[in-house]
């Protein structure tokens, strides 16, 4: 029989076990608690937790972005649905996006900071010292040099600018314009969204033309051929016959 902690199912009483993970009560008999364990809701929320930052303390359940413990009978799926919690998930969500933080470890219970990858550094994991570390200047720097290999945007001789290849335009070389071009120039977006578009599940690799200044290709690696990046030759490329053959079409 699975008892135990590991299954989440603690004593209760003379006749009845809880079960901690979905704040129910379940009759003590073997057949009962098995057919329990075995059950869609109690494996969904046993999923949620690790989506959620709720660990298992003891024999309670506490939830680190709340800051707080769940009450008996609250289940890991009527917590996430609180106000409170979804208003925290929403607003971290939203913080993150985009800048190369993983929540991952903190919401499995793995560790109690989150990591930002681009300054290889580990940040409190609440909105106020993460939404400070966003903003911070180093961070913004960080985030940058990261960038500038995935849009196609080099250093030139002069350190005042920096080279747009896609829009082959000049930037000035701040963190500030560098991040507004990649982010909000309409011509730089729109290229990438064209791409982007056309090579999805298509196995043509851009990533040599953006890193690689003098580079004009794109990459099909299933049909092992070059074809120039722009929208035009790569749309024709993955609409021929010889590239739709690879696929088995
Ligand atoms: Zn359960
Ligand atoms: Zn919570
Ligand atoms: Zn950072
Ligand atoms: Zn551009
Ligand atoms: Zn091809």
């Amino acid at each position: 029989m699975k008892t135990g902690l590991l299954y989440g199912i603690v004593a209760s009483s003379k006749t009845r076990v809880r079960c901690v993970f979905c704040g129910v009560y379940i009759p003590k008999a073997s057949k009962c608690i098995e057919q329990h364990t075995n059950g869609a809701k109690h494996k969904e929320n046993i999923e949620l937790m690790n989506e959620n930052g709720i660990c298992l303390l003891e024999d309670i359940l506490h939830c680190k972005p709340c800051k707080q413990d769940l009450s008996e009978d609250e289940s890991v799926t009527k917590h996430i649905e609180s106000e409170d919690h979804a208003n925290w998930m929403a607003a971290m969500d939203d913080l993150v996006d985009g800048e190369f933080i993983t929540l991952d470890a903190y919401l499995s219970c793995e560790k109690d900071d989150v990591f930002c990858e681009v300054c290889n550094s580990s940040v409190n994991c609440s909105l106020l010292s993460i939404e400070e570390h966003v903003n911070h200047i180093n961070h913004r720097a960080n985030i940058t040099e990261r960038l500038k290999p995935l849009n196609g945007i080099f250093p030139v001789d002069n350190d005042d600018e920096v080279w747009c290849k896609v829009c082959d335009a000049y930037i000035d070389n701040t963190v500030q314009s560098i991040l507004s071009h990649i982010d909000d120039d309409e011509q730089h977006m729109e290229w990438f969204s064209e791409i982007e578009d056309l090579i999805e599940n298509q196995d043509v690799s851009i990533e040599s033309f953006l890193t690689i200044e003098h580079e004009n290709f794109a990459y099909c690696n299933k049909c092992h051929v070059e074809v120039i990046c722009n929208s035009l030759t790569i749309e024709s490329h993955v609409n021929s016959d010889a590239h739709l053959n690879q696929f088995g079409l």
